[in-house]
């Protein structure tokens, strides 16, 4: 999966992002093999079947019990299988194009307390999802969307109070002169002031970045104070305007919208498949948590086909936050400075391959956002 090679007059450090993305692209690739692999394994050896007898043996009725039981055990031993690869892409590959700051101890740290989360939130939902296949063998599916926008709200709205800060310190804006600016910027443009928070990544990465992130009560702004150092006060706001612009569309919502619609699709593909599928390998019904294999299988595979279109529709989001940046701040200038900034600080490729970003990119690239900036300007009246 390697990227195209760069032009010779290209930068050194176009060509450092080039290299930076073929080993991510790669790591991609060798991630979703392993897992396939070990899912195919695990099921195929009646290992899986194997723990979820045993645990009815001790257990006995206590089914919801043995189904806990079993996800934690499944998803711990599977992440302990990852940790290698995590370590790697994670901690040893931002080391060395120099974008991480941290010590080996503290990425450890920050490595259990999201494993610690992920445990926690994968027992809770699978868990659900089994109590429903038992439940309700026909819909289960419907309620398990249910769940899944349950799920993303309370976490959407927790994101910004609750698990952010547990990795990184999450204040309000102590620039006076910036958050008058920000305000002004929200009267001008329509949209109620939201609170604006200094988002510290500093002690952790060189990258910088920018978010909307919350919903209702705790839904904010939040600037990466290394995005508050580097930049000129014009391109910061018009990096607010950007955000503003999500908050102005509703862009968070439309998103879980679109999210809860794909869920519903797979759950249902994903019932379709399992009838079928259980009676292959000696399961008794798609409730029996031996089976959870074939469920994640389903669940995985959809995912690898969705992904390119929940991207697509991000891509359409971000495109028409930065259009509304442009008229807000009426100019492209700082937008396009703040882009071609951040491209060099994150070490973004500048114009990746059309079908890497066709596949693989949540957000335009760089070129293609700056190209349409400047679009947008020359159609402004004036
Ligand atoms: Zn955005």
């Amino acid at each position: 999966m390697s990227a195209e090679p760069a032009p010779p007059s290209a930068p050194d450090d176009e060509l450092r992002a080039r290299k930076y993305e073929a080993v991510h692209n790669r790591l991609f690739l060798l991630r979703l093999v392993i897992t396939l692999g070990v899912v195919a394994a695990y099921l195929l050896t009646g290992a899986s079947a194997e723990l979820a007898d045993g645990l009815r043996t001790r257990f006995g009725r206590g089914w919801l019990l043995v189904n806990g039981f079993y996800t934690l055990i499944t998803l711990f031993g599977f992440s302990a299988l990852m940790f290698p690869l995590s370590y790697y892409g994670d901690y040893v590959v931002e080391r060395r194009y120099g974008l991480s700051r941290q010590s080996p101890e503290g990425w450890f740290l920050d490595y259990l307390k999201s494993l610690g989360l992920e445990l926690m939130l994968g027992v809770v939902f699978f868990s659900v999802i089994y109590a429903l296949l038992r439940w309700l063998p026909g819909s289960w599916w419907l309620w398990a969307t249910a769940c899944y926008v349950l799920f993303a709200v309370v976490l959407t709205s927790l994101a910004p109070v609750v698990i952010l800060p547990l990795f990184h310190k999450i204040e309000p804006l102590d620039n006076a002169e910036l958050v008058a600016a920000a305000g002004d910027l929200a009267r001008r443009a329509g949209v109620r002031v939201v609170g604006v928070f200094r988002w510290g990544l500093e002690e952790k990465t060189e990258t910088a970045n920018a978010a909307l992130a919350g919903l209702g009560r705790t839904r904010r702004i939040l600037l990466g104070d290394t995005l508050l150092k580097g930049y000129s006060r014009e391109e910061i706001l018009a990096i607010l305007a950007h955000e503003l612009g999500h908050y102005r569309h509703g862009d968070i919502a439309r998103l879980m919208a679109a999210g809860a619609a794909l869920a519903a699709l797979g759950f249902f593909v994903a019932q379709a498949a399992l009838k079928g599928l259980v009676a292959v390998f000696g399961f008794a019904s798609p409730a029996d948590i031996g089976s959870f294999p074939l469920l994640v299988f389903c669940l995985f595979l959809f995912s690898l086909i969705a992904l390119p279109f929940s991207n697509a529709y991000s891509r359409r989001r971000e495109l028409a936050a930065d259009d509304y940046a442009v008229r807000t701040v009426e100019s492209a200038g700082p937008l396009v400075s703040a882009l071609d900034k951040l491209a060099s600080q994150n070490l973004a490729v500048r114009r990746p391959a059309a079908w890497l970003e066709f596949l693989l990119y949540s957000h335009p690239s760089i070129a293609r956002r700056i190209e349409r900036a400047r679009a947008v300007e020359a159609a402004l009246p004036r």
